[in-house]
């Protein structure tokens, strides 16, 4: 069934990377074929250390040439990366977009340097909109954080419930209710405080409020720090589907305060890590490898392991959406496993699954159909089993699921083109992936019909 020159297809390998603008040379390979089809491969740069520079931005309109990656990896980036995050100093990712480009600062006791949050804010007045958890945690220094040295600045807060069942319009309602009431005008800021409902919720509200207002987030779970906060997808649930409503929308910054990591819940941690383990998979083969050797640390928190995670993280997701910000096609690699992942969330209730989780079956999904399709070898297989695992993440869908309920969600996924279900795939070595609706529908029935009983 494989055709080369399937119009919807994207294939994308990767670590070590080096991009370049494309030409025929044996170096170039970001290929842009059609607007809908574009082709990444790799070449290996050097083996020991980890850069990422998305400062070198050239003229050229096309924001394929802007990015300039030099990528690596070993253990030993990770204490450096540490060291500095103990001075104070935070660990600073760009995520290059142009007039739209912005921080992502990541470290400990970021909360306790108000500048760092203080030069993104305009106006005088901030909206923080956080949740009924979250509040009581960090609601405060959030405020003191915006607010010291700085009497000139007004906080007004939004404590909204608590979980995913409240991404939703009457929720969003609330946000634009207490922004009205009290007043605020085009020159406020939105500072999103909590995990990525939060995190989603806030960033669909400023990018509507008044037609888009200042924004600001300060995510505080894994989940939210490695993925949701960065790279601008914000929105709220249907009850048909979710995300089906929300808006590309840059904030001005992203704080990372991994301190704030300090309290979150061991499932919520697990989640988290659904996210990093994509990474690996989809476009960083040695990042996948450094957590196989590091899985135990992450799960014990260990400060470095945790900050270099995130930072890598970040770094891959920073590169992608500023080559597609708009998910033309690139970034939605991004999605491995999600489309198996949000069947389980809608079908299930939001809510009763964590987001990693269902993607860390829905993963365990597409690698299954990648391995019937013969794009991927056993190891493969076997390497993401293990490493789900010792997350403590789920590998199989809740036993309530039918073939039939995956295949009506799958329906209305935000992927599907002209009828054609489109997936994320891994084919090829570990670290390469493909985004097409060119496969043998006979292996996506067959990966269905072995995970579920009827
Ligand atoms: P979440 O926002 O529900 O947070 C998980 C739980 O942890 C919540 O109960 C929250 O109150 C609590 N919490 C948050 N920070 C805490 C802390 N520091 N200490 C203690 N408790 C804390 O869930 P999540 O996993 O962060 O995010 C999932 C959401 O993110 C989903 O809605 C998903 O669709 C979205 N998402 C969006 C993107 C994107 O690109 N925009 C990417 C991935 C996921």
């Amino acid at each position: 069934m494989a055709s080369t020159a399937n119009p919807f297809a994207i294939s994308l390998s990767s670590n070590p990377t080096s991009l370049r603008k494309t030409n025929n040379s044996s170096d170039s390979f970001l290929r842009v074929q059609s607007p809908n089809s574009v082709s990444l491969r790799s070449s290996f740069v050097s083996p020991s250390s980890i850069e990422l520079n998305l400062n070198r931005r050239v003229s050229s309109a096309s924001s394929v040439s802007r990015v300039r990656s030099r990528i690596c990896a070993s253990s030993a980036p990770v204490m450096e990366s540490a060291a500095k995050t103990d001075s104070n100093a935070p660990t600073i990712v760009d995520v290059d977009l142009g007039n739209r480009s912005y921080p992502i600062y990541i470290g400990s006791g970021l909360l306790d340097q108000p500048h760092l949050l203080q030069k993104h804010v305009h106006g005088k007045r901030v909206l923080v909109v956080t949740n009924s958890t979250v509040a009581p945690l960090y609601l405060d220094k959030v405020v003191e954080a915006l607010t010291k040295g700085n009497p000139n600045v007004s906080v007004e807060s939004v404590i909204l419930p608590d979980g995913e069942k409240y991404k939703d319009m009457d929720t969003l309602e609330k946000v634009f209710d207490k922004a009205i009431e009290s007043r605020l005008d085009r020159r406020c800021t939105f500072v999103a405080l909590g995990g990525g409902v939060i995190g989603d919720l806030c960033g669909y509200a400023a990018a509507s409020f008044l037609r888009g207002v200042n924004f600001i987030q300060i995510p505080t779970t894994v989940m939210s720090q490695v993925d949701s906060s960065v790279g601008g997808k914000t929105g709220i649930n249907h009850r048909l589907g979710k995300n089906l409503i929300g808006a590309f929308y840059q904030p001005q910054c992203v704080l990372i305060d991994t301190d704030t990591l300090n309290t979150l819940p061991d499932r919520e941690l697990g989640s988290g890590l659904a996210e990093v383990i994509k990474y690996g998979l989809i476009r960083d083969a040695e990042f996948f490898e450094w957590q196989e050797k590091n899985m135990e640390a992450l799960m014990a928190r260990d400060p470095s392991a945790l900050t270099y995670a995130i930072k890598r993280s970040c770094e891959n997701k920073a590169e992608v959406v500023s080559l597609d910000e708009k998910e033309g096609g690139l970034r939605a690699t991004l999605n491995l496993g999600h489309t198996f992942g949000h069947a389980i969330e809608t079908s299930f209730g939001y809510g009763q699954w964590l987001h990693g989780e269902a993607v860390a079956v829905g993963m365990v999904m597409a690698v299954d159909m990648s391995h019937r399709l013969g794009w991927i070898d056993d190891s493969i297989v076997k390497r993401v089993h293990n490493i789900l695992q010792r997350a403590k993440l789920p590998t199989t869908p809740p036993e309530m699921m039918t073939v039939e309920m995956f295949k009506s969600v799958m329906a209305v996924d935000k992927k599907v083109a002209d009828g054609l279900l489109r997936l994320i795939l891994l084919k090829g070595p570990l670290g390469n992936c493909v985004f097409t609706g060119d496969y043998d529908r006979k292996a996506l029935d067959e990966t269905l019909r072995a995970f579920v009983k009827s």
